[in-house]
């Protein structure tokens, strides 16, 4: 096998009995890029100096005798682009932070360094992380590996096609309403969104911050709770991070499922989605079955109202988050006559459509006169939602469904139809306003031979179930270990 098409867990054996080093890998890695990525486009910037100089670093730790290496040292990995690395351009996919370089890092990529990794880049994302399949970014759309005539999904889809085409052995993305399993599902790979609050937000470009919740995206089960288990856990710099120790992620993965309880929900199987995507889901819940789970069909009756109630909170965070961009604090300005025509005219020219469209749409929810109509009712209806899980995971140890209605969609095919493309997050929107945890894997292929993933959900603080679950059916089927050729 070549060296980037590693697992994290195979590469962290290799280069611990050293096979080979942390820089022949990060080498590997950069070569790959080079290959494929003026296809592929997943990375926005790439790092490879000081890539270089961390797996330079990595080797020396790796011999030293003195030093216990970190969990992932040597280990090549990309983030996406909202997340802030300091000293690197960091653009949120958008203009008006083309020019941005922050002077810190985000928690979570100061913790992947403390841990030895090596960054190989920056991803690409829709602009401010809105949309499902990076046609918003303001700079490139960024093409699945499976088929460069499709969209990888989004808004992580440069960290979900970056694993998917072995530019990277795993990566962060963020997740407000769906964007790391969304891709993860579209791209074939694992995506995991942890419970709100158990990975720090800070560092992390602000869309919905009720919502937003960095994840990780990799290859494999074993990968997802080795990368969790080093970027969660409590911040001071953040209060809604919580205070709960981090458990061994990568303990709970036993195989075993004997006993635990699996919902399915009745609502996460509509009129109008793909039937070979119903087709897979169902013969996925019969092997879990089959490996001595328990099979409940649940209810999650406010289901109906999580896409209005998600395009109601979070463009109304969005639009108070993104008012820091005012030409004067960060990146892009345009001069005018007046201070106020400077403001418009750096928003207007720094804002993509799809930007504009929640900011407004964000203002008039939170507006006098409409704030009890629309936003208050949001937040009580999201109540509702919360509610139905809470009384799922009473009967149940996990929930599982389709990730998306669909698979992959062509580039193009729904950046006319802001509603289309919204739709295919209706099976992740939930999760985060319900503020659980929710993994994506594999689970088959459709007859265009575009992956079709799978949705393991977990009750807050639950990510141990979620993972066990997700692990005994990967290790049970081969799904995970199909690639795309480029
Ligand atoms: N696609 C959803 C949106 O456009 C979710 C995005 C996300 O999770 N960042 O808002």
């Amino acid at each position: 096998m070549r060296l980037h098409q590693l697992t994290i867990h195979e590469a962290r054996d290799r280069l611990t009995s050293g096979e080979f080093s942390a820089v022949e890998l990060s080498e590997a890695l950069l070569e790959r890029i080079l290959a494929v990525d003026n296809d592929v486009k997943a990375y926005l910037t790439l790092t490879p100096e000081e890539a270089l100089a961390q797996a330079h670093a990595a080797d020396r730790l790796l011999g030293s005798s003195q030093e216990r290496p970190g969990s992932l040292v040597g280990i090549p990995l990309a983030v996406k682009d909202v997340l802030c690395t300091q000293g690197i351009r960091t653009t949120a996919g958008s203009r008006v932070l083309d020019n941005f370089v922050p002077p810190y890092d985000a928690t979570v990529v100061a913790r992947l360094k403390a841990a030895g990794a090596v960054i190989l880049g920056k991803t690409n994302t829709d602009e401010f992380a809105m949309g499902s399949s990076t046609e918003n970014s303001a700079f490139f759309t960024t093409r699945n590996p499976w088929d460069l005539d499709r969209v990888p999904g989004g808004s992580s889809g440069g960290s979900a096609a970056a694993v998917a085409a072995a530019e990277c052995l795993g990566a962060l993305g963020t997740d407000t309403g769906g964007s790391v399993r969304q891709p993860a599902g579209f791209c074939g790979v694992v995506g995991f969104k942890p419970s709100y609050g158990r990975v720090s937000r800070y560092g992390l470009i602000a869309f919905a911050s009720s919502l937003d919740q960095v994840g990780v995206l990799t290859r494999d089960v074993t990968d997802a709770a080795l990368l969790l288990e080093v970027i969660a856990g409590h911040d001071p710099r953040d209060s809604t991070s919580i205070g709960l120790p981090v458990p061994e992620y990568a303990a709970s993965l036993t195989g075993d499922l004997r006993g635990v309880r699996v919902g399915v929900p009745r609502e996460y199987f509509v009129a109008g989605m793909q039937s070979k995507v119903e087709e897979a889901v169902r013969a996925a819940v019969d092997v879990l079955a089959d490996l001595g789970a328990e099979v409940h069909e649940i209810g999650l009756p406010h289901t109906e109202y999580a896409l209005s109630v998600y395009y109601l909170i979070a463009p109304a965070e969005a639009s108070a988050n993104l008012a820091r961009y005012d030409g004067v604090r960060y990146g892009l300005r345009v001069e005018g006559e007046s201070l106020r025509e400077m403001y418009t005219t750096t928003r207007g020219q720094g804002f993509g459509p799809e930007v504009k469209r929640r900011i407004m749409l964000g203002t008039y929810a939170l507006s006098a006169g409409y704030y009890d109509a629309y936003y208050l009712k949001a937040q009580q209806v999201r109540t509702l939602i919360k509610a139905d899980f809470d009384v799922a995971f009473e009967k149940v140890d996990v929930v599982v469904g389709p990730t998306t209605p669909s698979t992959a969609f062509r580039i193009g095919e729904k950046s006319g139809d802001p509603l289309q493309m919204y739709l295919s997050d209706v099976f992740t929107l939930s999760m985060n306003l319900a503020g659980i945890c929710g993994l994506s894997l594999p689970c088959g292929f459709d007859d265009a031979g575009l992956p079709i993933g799978l949705q393991v959900m977990g009750p807050a603080w639950g990510e141990e179930q979620a993972l066990r679950t997700a692990y005994a059916y990967e290790q049970a089927t081969e799904w995970h270990t199909q690639r795309p050729v480029l």
